[in-house]
């Protein structure tokens, strides 16, 4: 297979076994230009497969109000919607159109900026909820924010990824959390090795992915682990709130912020 983002050839890099949700070796692959790995056989699975996979592995959790495999989930939540209220409160996201929860999952994160700034829509594919938007109602180029947590690394195709960030309008902004580092380490022993990840990005293919969105410049939150990409040069984002890079753990940078190593 080609890397969905450079599309250069990727190498055999490992497997390894689950014995778990009907999955038992899962071949990675890793780009040979961009570093991305990618789990070969996640991404080959039938979609019956795939969506039994999904299905199994988030209901042996859910309606339990945590995740063993990410204990610190519901910190981190409070955290996102904590950076999100502030950058909108100070002008660094636009509240002028809707804003978007893609992939919500039972929607406690726009629950949280609901309370405090009004409606938040949501779209999950493997869960519907009351009022949530059914995946035809979703307007390309419409949304002032998509907020995308824990979503790209579930996704198994390039055109899943474009159609995330293919809902955000023209001066929008993307708000991400997912797991971003220097190298992905070779070792079916990794914690983030789950039976519902297919995708490992690395600094350099989302920088590539940043910048064939149109991302130009972004900020990073640490205690938050959320990237916003935004449309405009970092200059001009901070032109009315430069003190915001003061904030302790906030960190900005010209297209993609590599932070991780
Ligand atoms: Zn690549």
């Amino acid at each position: 297979m080609n890397c969905y983002i450079c599309k250069a050839p990727t190498d055999h890099y490992f497997r390894k076994r689950f014995d778990r949700f009907g999955l038992d070796s899962v071949n990675y692959r890793r780009c040979i230009a961009c570093g991305t790995v990618y789990a070969e056989t996640l991404l080959q699975l039938p979609e019956e497969r795939w969506r039994g996979v999904c299905e199994a592995y988030h209901n042996s959790y859910r309606g339990s109000g945590e995740n063993p495999d990410d204990p610190n989930w519901r910190v981190r939540l409070n955290q996102q919607a904590e950076l999100l209220l502030r950058l909108a409160e100070n002008g660094l996201l636009n509240r002028a159109g809707p804003w978007l929860d893609h992939g919500c999952g039972e929607g406690e994160l726009a629950a949280m900026l609901a309370e405090r700034i009004g409606k938040i829509s949501c779209y999950d594919r493997y869960w519907k909820g009351d009022g949530y938007l059914q995946e035809a109602e979703l307007i390309p180029r419409h949304y002032s924010l998509v907020i995308s947590t824990s979503t790209l690394e579930h996704l198994r195709s390039r055109s899943s990824l474009d159609a995330i960030t293919g809902l955000i309008a023209e001066d929008g902004s993307l708000a991400l959390h997912t797991l971003v580092r220097g190298e992905i380490p070779r070792d079916p022993a990794w914690f983030y090795l789950l039976p519902v990840h297919t995708i490992f990005y690395t600094n350099k293919g989302m920088a590539k992915l940043f910048d064939q969105w149109g991302f130009h410049s972004s900020i990073y939150a640490v205690d938050a682990r959320l990237w916003i990409g935004y449309r405009k040069p970092l200059a001009e984002v901070l032109k009315q709130k430069p003190q915001m890079l003061a904030s302790p753990g906030l960190h900005a940078s010209e297209g993609f912020l590599a932070y991780w190593p």
